[in-house]
């Protein structure tokens, strides 16, 4: 992981960390502090997707759908984004995604997948359509 690459997660986490405590109510705050997770990176032809340990297969079908959306918004929105947008799959007490449109960076927390109450949908695929649907029509012309 290059030092430009760490400096980019810092900031992203810091605005996260800002805006963070402002949807998280004290009953679903997050139970423990995720320094010193190991982290692996896979990229794609236009995605970088960084996840914590277990996470490679999750990190690897969302890889799959981003590509799969790409080249739909592309042709949709006319946008060419500046670089490969950085995606973070992690898990956590939550279940949500969060996309940072100026930074061109999606954080993904997809703790308890096979929740019953979610129904049938494919929540993945979903929140990877949402999130990146958010970066690319700002970065629309
Ligand atoms: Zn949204």
């Amino acid at each position: 992981m290059s030092k430009s690459h760490i400096l980019f997660l810092l900031k992203t986490f810091l605005c996260a960390s800002l805006i963070l405590p402002v949807f998280v109510s004290a009953d679903q705050g997050l139970k423990y502090n995720a320094y010193g997770l190991k982290t692996y990176t896979i990229e794609t032809t236009h995605f970088r997707l960084s996840y914590t340990e277990g996470l490679e297969d999750v990190a690897k079908e969302a890889g799959d759908q981003f590509e799969k959306l790409y080249s739909i918004y592309r042709e949709c929105y006319g946008v060419t984004l500046p670089t490969k947008t950085e995606i973070l799959v992690v898990d956590g007490e939550l279940t949500n995604g969060l996309a940072q449109w100026n930074l061109n960076f999606i954080v993904i927390w997809c703790h308890d997948l096979d929740f019953t109450l979610r129904g049938s949908h494919d929540w993945l695929r979903g929140v990877c359509s949402h999130e990146f649907g958010h970066i690319v029509s700002l970065w629309s012309p």
